[in-house]
């Protein structure tokens, strides 16, 4: 059954209703009556064109009033009541006469270069607000728009600016809120990979790690690594588990098998009995040798067959065993290769600075990110001074704690952008995207004298570490490891000039 109306009876009984309200019979009244009995909302359409006409007779008495007629066309055009109301509304103030006896003065206005400033300076925030909140962008483009007058009166951007912070903050707590969810929404995935995972052993390193790289403070680098981290992740679980159902295909196989051998294996042993038992039997009934031979001969056979049936048997079972063997060990390898490719994978264990194969990949990374970008990018390559002594001193363990300390300093004194690798034993390597090679050199220069602050404990003796440095800011055409290479021979004359300082390359 279909109880929906027609329109010819919505219109009929629209007009009943408008006479019987006693309703002006206007075009808005009626149109208000129609949608009543359709059931839809009665949102009237914006009246761009009466609105424009509107405009066009509002003749400016003052530069304000132009300028609010500018605003007024605009926001006709982005269908804003607010913003309509706004520019009619300065557009009345602007018109007010002084009273007489008074100085008409100019209203104070913005210097144009203030102007220009703040008009950068809001087209710069509003991406980072993200483009779904229309009213923001709505009024930042309103306030543009006035900024960009030849000149802009100062009350007029007052309001706007004052109406557009409100909104700012709200939207810029929005992605505050957003940002936070997110990232708990990642946290609960992450989690989740290491909970479902069939070889929790391989993954902690890698969740651990995934973990880490989320926590605040969120930049550009920490996602990136984290996408490099979770994609290898998922591609070896995925890797894993396709051999793992593989194997465990085969081993349903083999079993199937060896349970079919045994299957014949009783069928023929049963059928021995069975021959055998009946020889027996002929054997109590005979009564001539020459009677008993073909009997003997019956027996004879029967254990033959019996007899090589067992051998190809067990032959077959031995094969089965074998296998069963291999893929075991297969499968051993399987986990033992990922357990070698966890966080160690790319971190030293020790000071948890990337590794040679971490740093190969970060260089290649930088490089290529540098060269597109046009920036330049230095690489420093460290050594410990006289580190051999400090081992001969106070052994090994001492030796590893200092490394882990110098790696800690070193850390919190480069930007989050810079990059950490141990490059052998004690030396180490830090590139420094987006610097140059006098800024490099002053970058290490700090850092020596921050780990001089920073001293290093080994039970109750503080030890004073230094390192010697070489920086080296990438060529145009040059390979990263060439650049390394040029670093390592800066640090060797660092080294020759007395240790304890930073050169060029
Ligand atoms: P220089 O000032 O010229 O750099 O002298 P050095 O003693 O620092 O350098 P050298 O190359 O002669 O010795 C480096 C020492 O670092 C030798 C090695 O035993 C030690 N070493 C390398 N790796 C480790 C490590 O992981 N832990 C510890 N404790 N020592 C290490
Ligand atoms: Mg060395
Ligand atoms: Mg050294």
């Amino acid at each position: 059954m279909n109880d929906q109306k027609q329109p010819s009876d919505i219109a009929r009984e629209a007009l009943r209703r408008l006479a019987t309200s006693h309703l002006q019979p206007t075009p808005a009244n009626y149109q208000a009556c129609y949608n009543e009995i359709a059931g839809v909302p009665n949102t009237l359409p914006f009246p761009e064109g009466p609105l424009r006409q509107l405009s066009t007779q509002l003749v400016p008495r003052n530069e304000r009033q132009q300028q609010s007629l500018d605003l007024l066309g605009s926001a006709i055009g982005r269908r804003s009541w607010q913003c309509v109301s706004e520019a009619l509304n300065a557009f009345a103030q602007a018109g007010v006469v002084p009273p007489s006896g008074e100085q008409a003065t100019q209203p104070p206005s913005l210097p144009a270069e203030f102007a220009g400033k703040l008009a950068r300076l809001v087209e710069g925030v509003l991406p980072a607000l993200g483009d779904d909140n229309s009213r923001v962008a709505e009024m930042a483009g309103g306030l543009l728009l006035l900024l960009k007058q030849p000149t802009v009166e100062l009350t007029l951007v007052q309001e706007l600016l004052a109406s557009l912070a409100y909104q700012v903050c709200a939207a810029a707590e929005e992605q505050v809120e957003i940002k936070g969810a997110l990232l708990k929404l990642l946290h609960m995935i992450i989690e989740n990979i290491g909970e479902l995972s069939v070889d929790d052993s391989w993954l902690k390193g890698q969740i651990d790690g995934l973990l880490a790289a989320v926590a605040p403070p969120l930049t550009l680098r920490h996602l990136d690594e984290m996408e490099r981290r979770l994609r290898d992740v998922m591609e070896r679980q995925g890797r894993a588990k396709s051999r793992s159902v593989e194997a465990q295909a085969e081993m349903r196989h083999m079993l199937a098998e060896f349970i079919e051998r045994l299957a014949t294996m009783n069928r023929s042993s049963s059928e021995f009995e069975g021959r055998i038992e009946e020889s027996a039997r002929q054997i109590e009934k005979v009564s001539s040798v020459d009677d008993l031979r073909p009997l003997l001969d019956d027996v004879i056979n029967a254990t033959h067959a019996m007899a090589e049936e067992t051998a190809l048997s067990r032959e077959q079972l031995k094969t089965l065993q074998d296998k069963v063997l291999i893929t075991e060990s297969e499968l051993m390898q399987l986990h033992q290769e990922l357990d070698n490719a966890s966080a160690l994978a790319r971190h030293d264990p020790l000071t948890d600075a990337l590794n040679r194969k971490g740093l190969d990949e970060a260089l290649a990374r930088e490089v290529s990110c540098m060269r597109r970008k046009d920036l330049p990018l230095s690489i420093s390559l460290l050594d410990i001074d006289n580190f051999k002594k400090l081992n001969d001193r106070l052994g090994h363990d001492a030796g590893d704690g200092a490394l882990i300390h110098l790696a800690d300093v070193t850390r919190s004194n480069l930007r989050p952008s810079d990059t950490l690798a141990r490059y052998g034993g004690e030396e180490f390597v830090v590139l420094m995207p987006d610097t140059t090679l006098e800024q490099g050199i002053e970058a290490m220069t700090r850092l020596q004298r921050e780990l001089t602050k920073a001293i290093y404990l080994s039970g109750n003796e503080k030890i004073l570490i230094t390192f010697s440095a070489g920086v080296a800011q990438l060529k145009p055409e040059e390979s990263g490891t060439d650049a390394i290479r040029r670093a390592d021979q800066a640090m060797y004359l660092a080294k020759r000039a007395g240790k304890n300082r930073v050169m060029g390359g």
